[in-house]
């Protein structure tokens, strides 16, 4: 099953001509979980071809502007679209009110359901059959999340051979076998799943950081990330620059990327000022190999881990 990340937006706080608002897109089999949602999303959604009407959830990482302002248009033209389905919106206190006043003073019907969930504590907020959506408090200038997503084990490998070899007949108890379940032959016997199945395959895992200056307990939260998309406004020369406004340089997203043991780092939220990104790609590389500064419409595929 495969997975891919579409950045819609990478600018930091200004859009410029190369790029749209901070806005992120995880797509997984029919579903799309969205991280922030800068203004103008609705066309880079148009441009990278992805869907209007998929089940689809949104992850706020905090109440600025660059991060929010694409939620009213998003709707809008999700209703002019005829969405029918349910969107669910997650983000700080605050969403709640700032959506509910846009469509006061708007008046603008929906065409669907929309589910705003305000979080105000760390942990577990979203609960699927198979992944499930953590965020964490992370340290900007305002209250801000920090969000991963992790896909749950998948059961193991299921081995023919060895449950011909045990006498399970092919068939129905083959397929509770591999869903997990323990079954009775014929005989009284019991088979338990791992008598022919392998261990647990580990689901994948990536981390949005939102806007934030490097915070306690990232190396935690995004342990072993198969992807960390963290932000790094300005360069290390403004590292002083970067701690008053709550932001990250590419060194301190790295060293955080690498105390984490992610496996790739995406340097996102970059500032105007960096028409050529090498010197940020440069200085997140003395502490971490495999980092790559985000495009717009960049695209990247998280195949299934097989162990
Ligand atoms: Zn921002
Ligand atoms: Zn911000």
């Amino acid at each position: 099953m495969s997975m891919r990340v579409i950045f819609l937006g990478t600018a930091g706080s200004v859009p410029t001509v190369e790029r749209s608002l901070p806005a992120v897109l995880i797509k997984r089999q029919n579903e799309q979980l969205m991280f922030d949602c800068g203004e103008g999303v609705q066309r880079q959604m148009i441009k990278a071809k992805v869907g209007f009407h998929k089940k689809t959830k949104i992850f706020v990482s905090h109440m600025h502007g660059d991060h929010v302002l694409g939620l009213p248009g998003l709707l809008q033209t999700m209703a002019l679209m005829d969405r029918q389905k349910k969107i669910e919106i997650y983000g700080p206190e605050g969403i709640k009110q700032f959506l509910e006043s846009v469509r006061e003073i708007l008046q603008f019907g929906l065409t669907f359901p929309v589910e705003i969930h305000e979080i105000y504590d760390a942990g577990v907020i979203c609960d699927e059959k198979d992944y499930i959506v953590e965020a964490a408090k992370s340290n900007h200038v305002v209250k801000s999340l920090a969000y991963a997503f992790v896909e749950k084990p998948r059961p193991g490998k299921f081995y023919p051979e060895k449950a011909r070899a045990l006498g399970v007949p092919e068939g129905e108890l083959w397929s509770r076998l591999q869903h997990g379940d323990k079954v009775k032959l014929p005989n009284g016997q019991v088979i338990n799943p791992n008598d022919v199945m392998g261990s647990p395959r580990q689901g994948r895992k990536i981390v949005y950081t939102g806007d934030t200056r490097p915070f306690k307990g990232f190396a935690k939260f995004a342990a072993n990330a198969d992807l960390v998309i963290h932000e790094a406004t300005l360069d290390d020369a403004l590292t002083e620059k970067a701690a008053e406004d709550g932001h990250s340089t590419p060194s301190q997203a790295a060293q955080e990327a690498k105390k984490a043991e992610a496996k790739q780092l995406v340097l996102t939220h970059i500032s105007a000022r960096y028409p050529d990104v090498r010197l940020l790609l440069e200085q997140a590389q003395k502490f971490f190999k495999n980092t790559v500064v985000a495009e717009d419409f960049m695209e990247l595929e998280l195949p299934l881990l097989d162990s």
